[in-house]
């Protein structure tokens, strides 16, 4: 079930873009172990003056994916007037545009916030019970959730229309406007061309800490070991599968009877059983070593004979996930592997036969790329020790997951152990105004790994929707709030230390 796990490494690059800074400056930067911190002829300076307003809000979201929605939603239900600004046409990022699907276990009790429980619930409305506790150990919360990835978008649609959040569609930010440590614009590029967002409060969820680096906020990339970013993928969907032909083939045919999940849901994976199986087709000279490094593939709650492919994997040592240019090779790259894939696939699994590829990602899976240092950097000691902090916003077990072809770092916590996430870093001591959430919060690389997935996310998006909101109420800046202190009531979490 588990994403397989390899080793930590990251490298620092700091990023010191002051004031007014645009898309130019820190989409060149590119990854290497010598890395440059961005040169100023990469830069272009936008006349910040010259552009127009084009909406004023209490609180400005940028990037609609996992945790971006939870912000969104949470705070406008907290009564704040919130703009939540997408790249896409969609919202749930890399669940709907990355497909990257089943929500890993949190594999620890009480680990849903009411945000993840509203969810759920509103799933359940839909016809598709995902709030179910398959482990009596995981009470409220520690199992896998799977939210089919269209619906998912409509409820995240529903949800941004119950509390009002104004969603800009198609909007990209492309800088912005910094002043007295804080952020007073985010500059973004829409049909109406140029455009500038005011508020009082931004919550920086774009996975790639872009409005951070954009606002000047020092970030890292990668491993401090090998400098490398963990893997990306670029996945795929095949629809027309007969799903237990498939089933009985890895069980029965191949004797690979390692995985927890069993029909209707189940999934088949790269093992050291199917490993001959995976081999013989490069031999034949059907797939390559690359494009079978890693296989796994899920079926997909309410969609029946559908499997969601989380493959292939991208290799880090060609592809780096803070270059454009190696991010669109990858594309390009990934769409021949697909296809490569999918062939190998109907020709040697029973029930593939009729396959086809049914949906390709929009998006490219990214682990991890920048992540800013906050006010607190989360680490592994912080894992491995279940670290509990007073001002926690949710808690996990999820292991270090960390994707790379080199070291392994695969110890699990203790039986019953959790670790908690600090609201300090989601906050920075540069910019007064400004949360992080999501995969780039403020970690060391092996860290990240932990917290990446997507009921931390959410978790974390929600936190940061409490506090904006808070800090509104409060007339305080959303670094200078202390978790502790907004009553136990408002808060989605309170922690166990
Ligand atoms: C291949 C892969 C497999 C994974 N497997 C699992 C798994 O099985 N289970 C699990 O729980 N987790 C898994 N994860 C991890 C998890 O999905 C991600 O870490 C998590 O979704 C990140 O959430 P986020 O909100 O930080 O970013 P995202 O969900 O990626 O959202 C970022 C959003 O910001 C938008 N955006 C970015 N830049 C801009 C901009 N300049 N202007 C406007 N909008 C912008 C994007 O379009 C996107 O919607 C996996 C990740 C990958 C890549």
């Amino acid at each position: 079930m588990l994403e397989k796990f390899l080793i930590p490494i990251s490298r620092r690059d700091l990023l010191k873009l002051a004031g007014l800074t645009a898309a130019g400056a820190v989409l060149s930067s590119k990854d290497s172990a010598q890395a440059a911190p961005v040169a100023p002829n990469q830069s272009f300076a936008l006349n910040a003056d010259k552009i127009p307003v084009l909406m004023n809000a209490d609180v400005c979201v940028v990037g609609g994916g996992v945790a971006g929605t939870a912000a969104a939603v949470t705070a406008a239900r907290n009564g704040a007037k919130v703009v939540l600004v997408e790249q896409g046409i969609v919202l749930g990022g890399s669940q709907t545009q990355a497909l990257v699907y089943p929500a890993m276990p949190t594999k620890t009790f009480n680990s849903d916030t009411p945000y993840i429980t509203d969810l759920n619930r509103r799933f359940y409305m839909h016809g598709i019970d995902v709030d179910f506790d398959s482990d009596p150990k995981y009470k409220n919360g520690g199992d896998a959730r799977q939210y089919t990835p269209e619906l998912l978008a409509a409820i995240y649609d529903e949800m941004c229309a119950d509390y009002k959040v104004d969603i800009l569609y198609n909007t990209t930010l492309v800088g912005s406007e910094t002043s007295g440590g804080k952020i007073t614009a985010a500059i973004v590029h829409s049909i109406e061309g140029l455009g500038k967002i005011v508020a009082k409060t931004f919550i920086d969820a774009t996975g790639d800490a872009t409005l951070s680096r954009f606002a000047g906020v020092e970030c890292i990339r990668g491993s401090d070991v090998t400098g490398r970013n963990q893997k990306m993928s670029f996945r795929f969907e095949m629809g027309g599968v007969e799903e237990m032909k498939v089933y009985k083939f890895f069980v029965k045919k191949l004797k690979d009877d390692w995985c927890e999940t069993k029909p209707p849901e189940f999934e088949f994976a790269k093992t050291t059983h199917t490993e001959k199986f995976y081999f013989e087709g490069i031999q034949r000279g059907e797939v390559t070593k690359d494009d079978v490094a890693y296989i796994q593939a899920f079926t997909i709650i309410g969609k029946p004979g559908t499997l969601s492919m989380n493959c292939p994997e991208m290799s880090p040592f060609v592809y780096s996930a803070t270059s454009v240019v190696d991010r669109s090779k990858a594309i390009q790259q990934g769409r021949i592997m697909i296809r490569r894939l999918a062939n190998f696939f109907r020709k040697n699994i029973p029930g593939f036969k009729n396959a086809f590829i049914s949906r390709e990602a929009s998006m490219l899976g990214v682990r991890e790329s920048w992540r800013i240092r906050g006010k607190y950097i989360m680490t592994k000691d912080d894992y491995f020790n279940a670290q509990k902090f007073p001002d926690a916003v949710c808690r996990s077990a999820y292991p270090i997951d960390i994707h790379d072809e080199t070291l392994e770092l695969n110890r699990t916590l203790g039986k019953g152990e959790f670790y908690e996430v600090p609201f300090r870093a989601l906050v920075t001591n540069e910019l007064a105004n400004l949360l992080v959430v999501g995969r780039c919060i403020s970690t060391d690389f092996p860290a990240q790994a932990a917290v990446r997935i997507q009921p931390t996310c959410m978790s974390m998006g929600e936190a940061a929707g409490i506090a904006a909101a808070y800090a509104l109420k409060n007339a305080i800046n959303v670094n200078a709030v202390d978790w502790t202190l907004i009553p136990a009531k408002e808060r989605s979490y309170v922690s166990a230390g």
